[in-house]
């Protein structure tokens, strides 16, 4: 992808942390080190009432105490049309966000180089999840431009972690990419051929991370010492946020030892729940079952049909596969497969897998990770009738032919939705809605009018439409757009008013 002189970082842009990395002269990634000395920087922001924003190790900090002025997780929110918070009269969006913390990653790798007498670098592939669909991935992209980043192009994460492992390696092999990050879950079983990575499925889940094995774990301390509330109860009070991250602090030592004490305060009071890896790993049972549950899917869904004895090697990456209950989940489910966990790299794998991808171009065929359709009527009941597939490869283009309901009838309005399941017709309900906007022909045309309609899932994952109203001859054009120009716009300013 570059050529000789052009520099490109790859970006992990996390649910909980961030990290960046590059190609070195030696032809080899190396993860930078943020301001702060750290190679993966928290994806925290916080707001002081002097309208300033820290982001990172500092943000993550002061969450504890200051929980209401701390924006987290926001990635699990980038596509939630309905995200609607204010922090001090300022309206927080996951667009603005994300791209502070585009920004500050790219500040603090350039001010490196720049003290190093080197040129800084505004170019980047980023990484998103396997399941982002398009409007998750065009907002991700104009986070990373809002930050002044060139977003060379956006990769999957599972794709770059196999990337970072190797594709020599990894040749005529079919595997399994397991990342199970801070709060996100996700899947993506490959294959490489001659080089190139080609994506046969990809599943994950938005909502499973290790944030639920944090809060699973407040729950059961204030349990054993006898204090009879919920986690989810007290979120939002002052103490939440040091009670979680004592939480996560003993399960990181729950990873390397058998037991350990979990020290906190509630209501001012000190408390030592004694918690053993036994009865850590009992009680978080059922959500590692989830994860092989979503595996086994992913494996049903395959383009080329597979069983679970064809996936030859399973690599583990986020963070919370350090967790042992993970790598045994895995080799009992999958027996015949080979466990790759870098004990040095599961949370850099895929960062450096983005800066490898960006400086030699590793070809990738992905597949889509939803289906898109568009609104139509079965006996008065809405439903999308699906032109892309979930598990389609990039660069499929479909079309279909509707037709008109009524006499007279001068446009209609173009529904598009997305949703994760692989049926056809499908309640409008149960989908997501991308945009909506009519097909116009201006002349009035009798009812059962033909309407063709194409859908083209670009190379690069971005979904385009096209209409047609049979013997009109108008073309419609549609694209589904992130974020609207006036958030775009509204998230310019924002940004250009800080100094992060
Ligand atoms: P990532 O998004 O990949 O950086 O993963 C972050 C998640 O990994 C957080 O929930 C961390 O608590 C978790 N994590 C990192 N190190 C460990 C560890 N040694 N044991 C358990 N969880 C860990």
């Amino acid at each position: 992808m570059a050529n000789d002189k052009e520099l490109i970082y790859g970006i992990d842009l996390g649910t909980t942390n961030s990290c960046i990395a590059l190609v070195g002269e030696d032809g080899e990634p190396h993860v930078l080190e943020n301001y702060e000395g750290f190679k993966t920087t928290p994806s925290v922001v916080y707001y002081d009432d002097m309208g300033n924003v820290l982001v990172g190790d500092e943000a993550k900090r002061l969450m504890n105490g200051d929980a209401e002025h701390t924006v987290a997780f926001i990635k699990r929110e980038i596509g939630n049309k309905n995200y609607n918070r204010e922090i001090y009269g300022e309206k927080i969006s996951p667009l603005v966000i994300s791209s502070m913390i585009l920004k500050k990653m790219v500040a603090d790798a350039n001010d490196m180089r720049v003290s190093e007498g080197l040129e800084p670098i505004h170019k980047a592939v980023i990484t998103v999840p396997a399941y982002f669909g398009s409007t998750e991935c065009e907002i991700t992209r104009q986070a990373g431009e809002i930050a002044g980043i060139e977003v060379v192009k956006l990769i999957p994460e599972p794709t770059a972690a196999a990337i970072s492992y190797g594709t020599k390696d990894l040749e005529g092999k079919t595997f399994m990419v397991y990342d199970l990050g801070g709060g996100t879950f996700d899947i993506s079983i490959m294959r490489v051929e001659n080089g190139q990575l080609q994506e046969l499925a990809n599943d994950g889940d938005h909502h499973l991370g290790g944030v639920d094995w944090d809060v699973a774990l407040a729950n059961y301390a204030f349990q054993l010492c006898g204090i009879d509330v919920n986690y989810e109860e007290i979120q939002d009070t002052p103490e939440a946020g040091r009670i979680i991250l004592n939480a996560e602090q003993s399960k990181r030592m729950l990873s390397r030892n058998s037991e350990t004490n979990m020290k906190f305060n509630y209501k001012h009071r000190p408390y030592v729940a004694r918690i053993t890896r036994d009865a850590f790993e009992d009680l978080m049972s059922e959500r590692v079952d989830d994860t092989i549950m979503l595996m086994r899917r992913a494996i049903k869904n395959s383009r080329t049909p597979l069983t679970a004895d064809d996936i030859q090697e399973i690599i583990l990456v986020g963070g919370s596969s350090y967790m042992p209950m993970i790598k045994k989940a895995v080799e009992d489910a999958f027996p015949k497969a080979k466990i790759r966990l870098d004990r040095l790299k599961p949370d850099l794998a895929v960062a450096e897998g983005a800066a490898i991808y960006a400086s030699t171009g590793v070809k990738v065929k992905m597949v889509s990770p939803c289906s898109y359709g568009i609104g139509c009527f079965v006996d008065d009941r809405e439903v999308s009738s699906h032109l892309i597939n979930k598990g389609d490869p990039y660069g499929t283009k479909n079309n279909d032919e509707f037709s008109t309901r009524n006499d007279n009838q001068t446009s209609v309005l173009i529904r598009v939705y997305s949703d994760r399941a692989n049926e056809q017709n499908v309640p409008v309900s149960r989908c997501a809605m991308l945009a909506s906007k009519p097909l116009e022909w201006g002349k009035p045309v009798p009812k059962n009018t033909p309407v063709y309609i194409t859908f083209h899932l670009t190379e690069s994952g971005i979904l385009q439409i096209y209409g047609e109203c049979g013997g009109n001859n108008v073309v419609f054009d549609l694209d589904v757009e992130g974020a609207s120009q006036a958030e775009v716009e509204e998230a310019r300013r924002t940004i250009s008013n800080k100094t992060i």
